[in-house]
Protein backbone atom coordinates (compact mmCIF):
# COMPACT_ATOMS: atom_id res chain seq x y z
CA UNK A 1 0.00 0.00 0.00
CA UNK A 2 3.02 2.75 1.26
CA UNK A 3 4.76 1.47 -2.08
CA UNK A 4 1.51 2.32 -3.95
CA UNK A 5 1.33 5.64 -2.75
CA UNK A 6 4.93 6.05 -2.66
CA UNK A 7 5.09 5.29 -6.94
CA UNK A 8 2.25 7.42 -7.84
CA UNK A 9 3.92 10.19 -5.71
CA UNK A 10 6.91 9.70 -7.90
CA UNK A 11 4.75 9.47 -10.97
CA UNK A 12 2.99 12.70 -10.15
CA UNK A 13 6.26 14.24 -9.44
CA UNK A 14 8.24 13.04 -12.82
CA UNK A 15 5.28 14.74 -14.86
CA UNK A 16 6.33 18.10 -15.85
CA UNK A 17 3.72 21.00 -14.95
CA UNK A 18 3.62 22.64 -17.73
CA UNK A 19 3.80 20.27 -20.73
CA UNK A 20 5.33 21.37 -24.63
CA UNK A 21 1.75 21.46 -25.36
CA UNK A 22 0.30 23.18 -22.93
CA UNK A 23 2.76 25.69 -24.01
CA UNK A 24 2.24 25.52 -26.96
CA UNK A 25 -1.32 26.23 -26.83
CA UNK A 26 -1.31 28.72 -24.32
CA UNK A 27 1.20 31.12 -26.83
CA UNK A 28 -1.32 30.55 -29.18
CA UNK A 29 -3.56 31.31 -26.88
CA UNK A 30 -2.08 34.43 -25.62
CA UNK A 31 -0.64 36.20 -29.12
CA UNK A 32 -4.29 35.85 -30.29
CA UNK A 33 -5.76 37.32 -27.18
CA UNK A 34 -3.31 40.40 -27.01
CA UNK A 35 -3.44 40.99 -30.93
CA UNK A 36 -7.18 40.99 -30.54
CA UNK A 37 -6.64 43.51 -27.28
CA UNK A 38 -4.48 45.63 -29.35
CA UNK A 39 -7.07 46.19 -32.60
CA UNK A 40 -9.66 46.42 -29.57
CA UNK A 41 -7.75 48.96 -28.02
CA UNK A 42 -6.83 50.77 -31.89
CA UNK A 43 -10.84 51.01 -32.55
CA UNK A 44 -11.64 52.38 -29.33
CA UNK A 45 -9.22 55.39 -29.78
CA UNK A 46 -10.79 55.43 -33.19
CA UNK A 47 -14.13 55.80 -32.26
CA UNK A 48 -13.69 58.23 -29.09
CA UNK A 49 -11.39 60.50 -31.30
CA UNK A 50 -14.28 60.79 -33.90
CA UNK A 51 -17.16 61.25 -31.53
CA UNK A 52 -15.35 64.42 -29.29
CA UNK A 53 -14.03 65.64 -32.61
CA UNK A 54 -18.19 65.22 -33.60
CA UNK A 55 -19.07 67.33 -30.32
CA UNK A 56 -16.41 69.83 -31.94
CA UNK A 57 -17.47 70.17 -34.91
CA UNK A 58 -21.17 70.89 -33.76
CA UNK A 59 -19.94 73.50 -31.64
CA UNK A 60 -18.05 75.16 -34.44
CA UNK A 61 -21.52 75.07 -36.88
CA UNK A 62 -23.53 76.36 -34.01
CA UNK A 63 -21.45 79.18 -33.86
CA UNK A 64 -21.06 79.76 -37.34
CA UNK A 65 -24.70 79.75 -37.92
CA UNK A 66 -25.00 82.43 -35.42
CA UNK A 67 -22.28 84.55 -37.13
CA UNK A 68 -24.06 84.08 -40.44
CA UNK A 69 -27.13 85.92 -39.04
CA UNK A 70 -24.60 89.09 -38.20
CA UNK A 71 -23.44 89.55 -42.10
CA UNK A 72 -25.45 91.86 -44.32
CA UNK A 73 -24.66 92.26 -48.22
CA UNK A 74 -23.99 95.36 -50.34
CA UNK A 75 -24.49 94.22 -53.99
CA UNK A 76 -20.75 92.67 -54.19
CA UNK A 77 -19.29 93.40 -50.70
CA UNK A 78 -19.80 91.99 -47.38
CA UNK A 79 -20.65 93.70 -44.31
CA UNK A 80 -20.18 92.64 -40.47
CA UNK A 81 -23.25 94.57 -38.95
CA UNK A 82 -21.70 94.68 -35.73
CA UNK A 83 -18.57 93.82 -34.30
CA UNK A 84 -19.72 93.65 -30.80
CA UNK A 85 -21.76 91.04 -31.24
CA UNK A 86 -18.81 88.75 -30.82
CA UNK A 87 -17.07 90.15 -28.21
CA UNK A 88 -17.88 86.71 -25.78
CA UNK A 89 -15.32 85.63 -23.62
CA UNK A 90 -14.39 82.89 -26.00
CA UNK A 91 -13.35 85.17 -28.75
CA UNK A 92 -11.40 87.46 -26.59
CA UNK A 93 -8.90 85.00 -24.58
CA UNK A 94 -7.32 82.42 -25.21
CA UNK A 95 -8.31 78.83 -23.81
CA UNK A 96 -9.17 75.41 -24.90
CA UNK A 97 -12.34 76.80 -25.48
CA UNK A 98 -11.29 79.82 -27.75
CA UNK A 99 -12.74 80.60 -30.77
CA UNK A 100 -10.95 82.27 -33.11
CA UNK A 101 -12.80 84.05 -35.94
CA UNK A 102 -12.05 85.69 -38.82
CA UNK A 103 -14.34 86.74 -42.40
CA UNK A 104 -12.61 87.52 -45.87
CA UNK A 105 -13.60 87.82 -48.71
CA UNK A 106 -12.76 86.11 -51.76
CA UNK A 107 -9.61 88.61 -52.57
CA UNK A 108 -9.02 87.53 -49.07
CA UNK A 109 -9.15 90.97 -47.57
CA UNK A 110 -9.75 90.48 -43.71
CA UNK A 111 -13.44 91.90 -42.79
CA UNK A 112 -13.35 91.10 -39.26
CA UNK A 113 -11.11 89.07 -36.96
CA UNK A 114 -11.69 88.56 -33.14
CA UNK A 115 -9.77 89.89 -30.55
CA UNK A 116 -7.98 87.11 -29.64
CA UNK A 117 -6.77 87.15 -33.09
CA UNK A 118 -4.34 89.70 -32.22
CA UNK A 119 -2.38 87.44 -29.76
CA UNK A 120 -3.00 84.38 -31.25
CA UNK A 121 -1.46 85.30 -35.11
CA UNK A 122 -0.67 83.74 -38.19
CA UNK A 123 -4.40 81.83 -38.49
CA UNK A 124 -3.68 81.85 -42.63
CA UNK A 125 -6.57 82.72 -44.85
CA UNK A 126 -7.67 80.11 -47.31
CA UNK A 127 -9.87 80.40 -50.00
CA UNK A 128 -10.87 76.94 -50.87
CA UNK A 129 -13.20 74.89 -53.16
CA UNK A 130 -16.54 72.54 -51.56
CA UNK A 131 -19.93 71.75 -51.96
CA UNK A 132 -21.24 71.24 -48.50
CA UNK A 133 -22.50 74.18 -46.68
CA UNK A 134 -19.42 73.84 -44.03
CA UNK A 135 -16.00 72.57 -44.62
CA UNK A 136 -13.86 71.12 -41.23
CA UNK A 137 -10.37 70.94 -41.79
CA UNK A 138 -7.48 69.65 -39.18
CA UNK A 139 -4.92 72.20 -39.00
CA UNK A 140 -1.24 73.29 -37.01
CA UNK A 141 -0.37 76.76 -36.31
CA UNK A 142 2.21 77.58 -34.15
CA UNK A 143 2.65 74.11 -33.22
CA UNK A 144 -1.09 73.80 -31.72
CA UNK A 145 -3.93 71.52 -33.08
CA UNK A 146 -6.75 73.10 -34.58
CA UNK A 147 -9.95 72.01 -35.63
CA UNK A 148 -11.50 74.86 -38.68
CA UNK A 149 -14.66 75.30 -40.12
CA UNK A 150 -15.13 77.31 -42.94
CA UNK A 151 -18.81 78.46 -44.28
CA UNK A 152 -19.24 80.20 -47.75
CA UNK A 153 -21.02 84.11 -47.84
CA UNK A 154 -22.88 83.46 -50.85
CA UNK A 155 -24.99 86.06 -52.44
CA UNK A 156 -27.52 85.52 -54.90
CA UNK A 157 -25.74 82.42 -56.21
CA UNK A 158 -22.01 84.47 -56.06
CA UNK A 159 -18.98 83.40 -53.54
CA UNK A 160 -18.52 87.07 -52.12
CA UNK A 161 -15.98 85.70 -48.88
CA UNK A 162 -15.93 83.25 -46.16
CA UNK A 163 -16.01 82.72 -42.41
CA UNK A 164 -13.41 80.90 -40.70
CA UNK A 165 -13.71 80.32 -36.94
CA UNK A 166 -11.20 77.61 -35.18
CA UNK A 167 -10.92 76.04 -31.99
CA UNK A 168 -8.53 74.32 -30.11
CA UNK A 169 -8.13 70.49 -30.62
CA UNK A 170 -6.37 70.85 -27.07
CA UNK A 171 -9.07 68.65 -25.10
CA UNK A 172 -9.62 65.99 -27.77
CA UNK A 173 -6.00 65.55 -27.95
CA UNK A 174 -5.20 65.01 -24.01
CA UNK A 175 -8.38 62.72 -23.78
CA UNK A 176 -6.75 60.73 -26.55
CA UNK A 177 -3.45 60.98 -25.40
CA UNK A 178 -4.87 59.65 -21.42
CA UNK A 179 -6.16 56.99 -23.09
CA UNK A 180 -3.29 55.59 -25.01
CA UNK A 181 -1.10 56.01 -22.02
CA UNK A 182 -3.22 54.13 -20.12
CA UNK A 183 -3.58 51.25 -22.29
CA UNK A 184 0.13 51.56 -22.59
CA UNK A 185 0.39 51.48 -18.88
CA UNK A 186 -1.76 48.62 -18.34
CA UNK A 187 -0.13 46.61 -21.89
CA UNK A 188 1.78 44.57 -19.74
CA UNK A 189 -1.06 43.88 -17.20
CA UNK A 190 -3.06 42.43 -19.95
CA UNK A 191 -0.49 40.60 -21.16
CA UNK A 192 0.60 38.67 -17.71
CA UNK A 193 -3.03 38.27 -17.65
CA UNK A 194 -3.79 36.55 -20.86
CA UNK A 195 -0.65 34.59 -20.11
CA UNK A 196 -2.09 33.15 -16.97
CA UNK A 197 -5.45 33.07 -18.01
CA UNK A 198 -3.52 31.06 -21.61
CA UNK A 199 -2.16 28.73 -19.15
CA UNK A 200 -5.25 27.73 -17.52
CA UNK A 201 -7.56 27.53 -20.43
CA UNK A 202 -4.38 25.28 -22.25
CA UNK A 203 -4.34 23.12 -19.11
CA UNK A 204 -7.80 22.45 -18.63
CA UNK A 205 -8.47 21.81 -22.57
CA UNK A 206 -5.85 18.93 -22.18
CA UNK A 207 -7.32 17.66 -19.35
CA UNK A 208 -9.42 15.01 -20.43
CA UNK A 209 -6.29 13.33 -22.83
CA UNK A 210 -4.53 13.47 -19.87
CA UNK A 211 -7.22 11.13 -18.22
CA UNK A 212 -7.60 8.94 -20.92
CA UNK A 213 -3.58 8.65 -21.28
CA UNK A 214 -4.09 7.71 -17.07
CA UNK A 215 -6.33 4.78 -17.69
CA UNK A 216 -4.68 3.89 -21.13
CA UNK A 217 -0.87 3.67 -19.34
CA UNK A 218 -3.00 1.46 -16.56
CA UNK A 219 -4.48 -0.90 -19.12
CA UNK A 220 -1.17 -1.40 -20.94
CA UNK A 221 0.38 -2.25 -17.19
CA UNK A 222 -1.69 -4.48 -15.44
CA UNK A 223 -4.95 -5.67 -17.87
CA UNK A 224 -5.43 -5.49 -21.29
CA UNK A 225 -9.06 -6.48 -20.84
CA UNK A 226 -9.67 -3.06 -18.90
CA UNK A 227 -11.19 -0.52 -21.57
CA UNK A 228 -11.52 3.26 -21.35
CA UNK A 229 -14.84 4.30 -19.87
CA UNK A 230 -14.30 8.17 -19.93
CA UNK A 231 -17.71 9.45 -20.43
CA UNK A 232 -17.23 11.27 -23.73
CA UNK A 233 -19.45 12.41 -27.20
CA UNK A 234 -19.00 9.44 -29.53
CA UNK A 235 -18.68 12.28 -32.41
CA UNK A 236 -16.16 14.41 -30.61
CA UNK A 237 -12.64 14.06 -31.16
CA UNK A 238 -12.27 12.96 -27.67
CA UNK A 239 -15.40 10.39 -27.68
CA UNK A 240 -13.24 9.09 -31.12
CA UNK A 241 -9.81 9.15 -29.44
CA UNK A 242 -11.57 6.72 -26.92
CA UNK A 243 -13.48 4.17 -29.66
CA UNK A 244 -10.08 3.98 -31.96
CA UNK A 245 -7.80 3.17 -28.63
CA UNK A 246 -10.50 0.83 -27.30
CA UNK A 247 -10.99 -0.72 -30.70
CA UNK A 248 -7.17 -1.08 -30.67
CA UNK A 249 -6.80 -2.17 -26.99
CA UNK A 250 -9.41 -4.97 -28.49
CA UNK A 251 -7.28 -5.91 -31.41
CA UNK A 252 -4.21 -6.23 -29.71
CA UNK A 253 -5.96 -8.34 -27.13
CA UNK A 254 -7.18 -10.38 -29.81
CA UNK A 255 -3.62 -10.98 -31.40
CA UNK A 256 -2.06 -11.63 -28.10
CA UNK A 257 -4.28 -14.43 -27.12
CA UNK A 258 -4.16 -15.72 -30.53
CA UNK A 259 -0.40 -15.53 -29.84
CA UNK A 260 -0.34 -17.72 -26.84
CA UNK A 261 -2.87 -19.63 -28.39
CA UNK A 262 -0.80 -20.25 -31.45
CA UNK A 263 2.25 -21.05 -29.03
CA UNK A 264 0.90 -23.44 -26.83
CA UNK A 265 -0.92 -25.40 -29.76
CA UNK A 266 2.32 -25.34 -31.36
CA UNK A 267 4.30 -26.57 -28.27
CA UNK A 268 1.67 -29.72 -28.08
CA UNK A 269 1.84 -30.62 -31.40
CA UNK A 270 5.79 -30.60 -31.42
CA UNK A 271 5.95 -32.72 -28.24
CA UNK A 272 3.94 -35.65 -29.19
CA UNK A 273 6.85 -36.51 -31.61
CA UNK A 274 9.57 -35.37 -29.13
CA UNK A 275 7.52 -37.66 -26.45
CA UNK A 276 7.43 -40.48 -28.64
CA UNK A 277 11.19 -40.10 -29.69
CA UNK A 278 12.47 -39.74 -26.28
CA UNK A 279 10.17 -42.86 -24.73
CA UNK A 280 11.58 -44.88 -28.12
CA UNK A 281 15.35 -43.75 -27.22
CA UNK A 282 14.77 -44.72 -23.44
CA UNK A 283 13.55 -48.49 -24.15
CA UNK A 284 16.42 -48.45 -26.45
CA UNK A 285 18.86 -47.62 -24.26
CA UNK A 286 17.58 -49.68 -21.39
CA UNK A 287 19.61 -53.02 -22.14
CA UNK A 288 21.99 -54.22 -25.02
CA UNK A 289 19.81 -54.46 -27.84
CA UNK A 290 19.74 -56.70 -31.69
CA UNK A 291 20.11 -54.64 -34.77
CA UNK A 292 16.33 -54.89 -36.30
CA UNK A 293 15.61 -53.41 -32.86
CA UNK A 294 18.15 -50.45 -33.13
CA UNK A 295 17.06 -50.37 -36.95
CA UNK A 296 13.20 -49.99 -35.92
CA UNK A 297 13.93 -47.28 -33.56
CA UNK A 298 15.92 -45.30 -35.97
CA UNK A 299 13.04 -45.32 -38.22
CA UNK A 300 10.75 -43.97 -35.16
CA UNK A 301 12.75 -41.80 -34.92
CA UNK A 302 13.57 -40.36 -38.73
CA UNK A 303 9.44 -40.76 -38.90
CA UNK A 304 9.03 -38.54 -35.93
CA UNK A 305 11.41 -35.87 -37.19
CA UNK A 306 9.85 -35.93 -40.59
CA UNK A 307 6.62 -35.05 -38.82
CA UNK A 308 8.61 -32.48 -36.82
CA UNK A 309 10.02 -30.71 -39.76
CA UNK A 310 6.39 -30.66 -41.15
CA UNK A 311 5.19 -29.26 -38.52
CA UNK A 312 7.53 -26.69 -38.09
CA UNK A 313 7.79 -26.14 -42.12
CA UNK A 314 3.78 -25.43 -42.14
CA UNK A 315 3.67 -23.09 -38.81
CA UNK A 316 6.74 -21.05 -40.13
CA UNK A 317 4.75 -20.51 -43.02
CA UNK A 318 1.46 -20.08 -41.46
CA UNK A 319 3.56 -17.20 -38.96
CA UNK A 320 4.55 -15.05 -41.76
CA UNK A 321 0.68 -15.38 -43.05
CA UNK A 322 2.49 -16.74 -46.23
CA UNK A 323 3.84 -13.10 -47.33
CA UNK A 324 5.65 -14.94 -49.96
CA UNK A 325 2.81 -17.11 -51.77
CA UNK A 326 1.75 -14.32 -53.98
CA UNK A 327 4.96 -13.24 -56.50
CA UNK A 328 2.78 -12.38 -59.15
CA UNK A 329 5.77 -12.57 -61.34
CA UNK A 330 6.31 -16.68 -60.92
CA UNK A 331 3.91 -18.71 -63.36
CA UNK A 332 3.92 -22.70 -63.06
CA UNK A 333 2.16 -25.62 -65.17
CA UNK A 334 -0.48 -27.11 -62.99
CA UNK A 335 -0.53 -29.82 -65.55
CA UNK A 336 2.86 -30.39 -64.96
CA UNK A 337 2.42 -30.13 -61.47
CA UNK A 338 -0.35 -32.66 -60.87
CA UNK A 339 0.82 -35.10 -63.28
CA UNK A 340 4.08 -35.97 -62.37
CA UNK A 341 5.40 -34.41 -59.13
CA UNK A 342 2.05 -35.46 -57.11
CA UNK A 343 1.26 -38.53 -59.17
CA UNK A 344 5.05 -39.69 -58.04
CA UNK A 345 4.06 -39.35 -54.26
CA UNK A 346 0.99 -41.68 -54.87
CA UNK A 347 2.63 -44.78 -53.93
CA UNK A 348 -0.16 -46.60 -53.59
CA UNK A 349 -2.00 -46.21 -57.14
CA UNK A 350 -5.61 -44.46 -55.08
CA UNK A 351 -5.35 -41.06 -57.10
CA UNK A 352 -6.63 -40.24 -60.17
CA UNK A 353 -6.15 -37.20 -62.16
CA UNK A 354 -8.02 -35.93 -64.32
CA UNK A 355 -6.61 -32.34 -66.39
CA UNK A 356 -6.19 -30.96 -69.98
CA UNK A 357 -3.50 -30.43 -71.23
CA UNK A 358 -1.02 -27.00 -70.71
CA UNK A 359 -2.97 -25.10 -67.19
CA UNK A 360 -0.91 -22.46 -65.71
CA UNK A 361 -1.11 -20.72 -62.71
CA UNK A 362 0.69 -17.39 -61.21
CA UNK A 363 2.12 -18.13 -57.82
CA UNK A 364 4.81 -20.14 -55.89
CA UNK A 365 4.74 -24.06 -57.74
CA UNK A 366 6.01 -24.86 -54.24
CA UNK A 367 3.79 -23.46 -52.11
CA UNK A 368 0.87 -24.62 -54.33
CA UNK A 369 1.81 -28.35 -54.21
CA UNK A 370 1.84 -28.21 -50.57
CA UNK A 371 -2.39 -27.06 -51.10
CA UNK A 372 -2.49 -29.98 -53.54
CA UNK A 373 -0.69 -32.58 -50.74
CA UNK A 374 -2.38 -30.96 -47.66
CA UNK A 375 -5.94 -32.20 -49.74
CA UNK A 376 -5.02 -35.31 -51.55
CA UNK A 377 -3.41 -36.34 -47.98
CA UNK A 378 -6.66 -36.11 -46.47
CA UNK A 379 -8.69 -37.27 -48.44
CA UNK A 380 -6.79 -40.44 -48.37
CA UNK A 381 -6.05 -40.50 -44.38
CA UNK A 382 -9.91 -39.93 -43.88
CA UNK A 383 -11.49 -42.59 -46.17
CA UNK A 384 -10.89 -46.52 -46.75
CA UNK A 385 -7.66 -47.66 -47.52
CA UNK A 386 -8.48 -48.85 -50.87
CA UNK A 387 -11.22 -45.97 -51.88
CA UNK A 388 -10.12 -43.76 -54.61
CA UNK A 389 -9.49 -40.39 -54.57
CA UNK A 390 -10.39 -38.05 -57.47
CA UNK A 391 -8.81 -34.68 -58.66
CA UNK A 392 -10.92 -33.09 -61.58
CA UNK A 393 -9.27 -29.95 -63.02
CA UNK A 394 -11.92 -27.90 -65.38
CA UNK A 395 -11.21 -24.60 -67.25
CA UNK A 396 -13.67 -21.89 -67.12
CA UNK A 397 -14.12 -18.69 -69.16
CA UNK A 398 -11.52 -16.82 -66.51
CA UNK A 399 -10.68 -19.18 -63.93
CA UNK A 400 -9.76 -23.01 -63.14
CA UNK A 401 -11.65 -25.37 -61.10
CA UNK A 402 -10.20 -28.39 -58.98
CA UNK A 403 -11.86 -30.73 -57.36
CA UNK A 404 -11.02 -32.79 -54.73
CA UNK A 405 -12.89 -35.82 -54.32
CA UNK A 406 -13.52 -38.76 -51.53
CA UNK A 407 -15.61 -41.50 -50.21
CA UNK A 408 -14.28 -41.69 -46.66
CA UNK A 409 -16.11 -40.23 -43.27
CA UNK A 410 -17.24 -36.55 -44.43
CA UNK A 411 -16.94 -33.58 -42.78
CA UNK A 412 -20.60 -32.68 -40.77
CA UNK A 413 -22.25 -29.59 -41.81
CA UNK A 414 -21.55 -27.55 -38.85
CA UNK A 415 -18.10 -28.27 -38.87
CA UNK A 416 -17.74 -27.19 -42.84
CA UNK A 417 -16.54 -23.69 -42.07
CA UNK A 418 -14.80 -24.61 -38.39
CA UNK A 419 -11.80 -27.21 -40.23
CA UNK A 420 -9.90 -23.50 -41.78
CA UNK A 421 -9.11 -22.97 -38.10
CA UNK A 422 -5.66 -23.56 -37.23
CA UNK A 423 -5.18 -26.39 -34.94
CA UNK A 424 -9.24 -27.20 -35.66
CA UNK A 425 -9.45 -30.95 -35.57
CA UNK A 426 -12.99 -32.72 -36.81
CA UNK A 427 -15.22 -34.41 -33.78
CA UNK A 428 -15.33 -37.59 -36.02
CA UNK A 429 -11.66 -37.98 -36.81
CA UNK A 430 -10.31 -38.52 -32.96
CA UNK A 431 -12.97 -41.07 -32.95
CA UNK A 432 -11.83 -43.11 -36.20
CA UNK A 433 -8.18 -42.94 -34.73
CA UNK A 434 -6.74 -40.79 -37.61
CA UNK A 435 -3.63 -38.62 -36.37
CA UNK A 436 -3.22 -34.86 -37.50
CA UNK A 437 -2.67 -31.50 -36.43
CA UNK A 438 -5.16 -29.20 -37.90
CA UNK A 439 -2.80 -27.21 -39.17
CA UNK A 440 -3.09 -28.18 -42.94
CA UNK A 441 -6.47 -26.93 -44.03
CA UNK A 442 -5.36 -23.34 -42.38
CA UNK A 443 -2.17 -23.47 -44.97
CA UNK A 444 -4.84 -24.33 -47.73
CA UNK A 445 -6.61 -21.44 -46.95
CA UNK A 446 -4.33 -18.57 -46.37
CA UNK A 447 -2.35 -20.01 -49.64
CA UNK A 448 -5.52 -19.77 -51.72
CA UNK A 449 -6.89 -16.52 -50.59
CA UNK A 450 -3.51 -14.92 -51.14
CA UNK A 451 -3.62 -16.40 -54.92
CA UNK A 452 -6.93 -14.65 -54.80
CA UNK A 453 -8.69 -17.72 -54.91
CA UNK A 454 -11.43 -19.33 -53.07
CA UNK A 455 -12.71 -23.26 -51.80
CA UNK A 456 -15.40 -24.77 -50.60
CA UNK A 457 -16.52 -27.69 -49.38
CA UNK A 458 -19.38 -29.86 -49.99
CA UNK A 459 -20.28 -33.48 -49.44
CA UNK A 460 -19.72 -35.88 -52.18
CA UNK A 461 -22.64 -38.75 -53.06
CA UNK A 462 -22.88 -41.38 -51.27
CA UNK A 463 -20.52 -40.80 -48.86
CA UNK A 464 -17.09 -38.73 -48.57
CA UNK A 465 -16.08 -35.07 -49.31
CA UNK A 466 -15.05 -32.80 -52.13
CA UNK A 467 -13.00 -30.04 -51.52
CA UNK A 468 -13.48 -27.55 -54.36
CA UNK A 469 -10.97 -24.65 -55.06
CA UNK A 470 -11.45 -21.73 -58.04
CA UNK A 471 -8.36 -20.05 -58.58
CA UNK A 472 -8.53 -17.27 -61.65
CA UNK A 473 -6.92 -18.61 -65.20
CA UNK A 474 -4.22 -17.43 -66.46
CA UNK A 475 -3.94 -17.50 -70.36
CA UNK A 476 -0.71 -17.61 -72.11
CA UNK A 477 -0.18 -15.37 -75.30
P1 LIG B 1 -5.47 -32.60 -39.79
O1 LIG B 1 -5.88 -33.43 -40.96
O2 LIG B 1 -4.04 -32.69 -39.50
O3 LIG B 1 -6.35 -32.87 -38.62
P2 LIG B 1 -6.32 -30.38 -41.37
O4 LIG B 1 -6.21 -28.96 -41.12
O5 LIG B 1 -5.73 -30.92 -42.64
O6 LIG B 1 -5.72 -31.10 -40.12
O7 LIG B 1 -7.85 -30.79 -41.38
C1 LIG B 1 -8.66 -30.25 -40.36
C2 LIG B 1 -9.82 -31.16 -40.12
O8 LIG B 1 -10.68 -31.19 -41.27
C3 LIG B 1 -9.45 -32.59 -39.93
O9 LIG B 1 -9.11 -32.85 -38.58
C4 LIG B 1 -10.72 -33.31 -40.33
O10 LIG B 1 -11.64 -33.29 -39.28
C5 LIG B 1 -11.29 -32.46 -41.44
N1 LIG B 1 -10.95 -32.95 -42.78
C6 LIG B 1 -10.06 -32.44 -43.62
N2 LIG B 1 -10.08 -33.09 -44.80
C7 LIG B 1 -11.03 -34.02 -44.70
C8 LIG B 1 -11.54 -35.02 -45.58
N3 LIG B 1 -11.09 -35.19 -46.82
N4 LIG B 1 -12.54 -35.80 -45.12
C9 LIG B 1 -13.03 -35.66 -43.90
N5 LIG B 1 -12.58 -34.75 -43.01
C10 LIG B 1 -11.60 -33.94 -43.41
Amino acid sequence: MERDIYLSLIKIMKKPLITKSVKKNATIFTVVLFIGYLIFNFFTVLQINYYFIDNVDTRLKHEVEHISVNIVFNEDTIVVLNGKEFEEFDMLHISDNSFFLQIYNIDKELLFQSKNLETFQNLPIRIIEFDDKFLFTNEKVDFKGLRVCYSKIINEGKLLGYIQLATPKTSVNSAIEGIISFNLLTLPLAFILFLIVSLIFAKRSLKPINKIIEIAEEITATNLSNRIDYEADTEDELGRLKATLNDLFNRLEFQINQISQFSDNASHQLMNPLTAIKTELEYILKKERSADEYKETLETIDEQTSEMINIVRTLLILAKDCAVCTDSSKVFSLTNLLQNEIMEEDKNNRVTISIPENIYLKGEADYFKMVLENLINNALKYSSEKSEVKVIVEEKTNSIIISVCDNGIGIPDNEKSKVFDRFYRGSNVESNGIKGHGLGLNLVKIVVNKMGGSITIIDNKPQGTIFTLEITRLILE
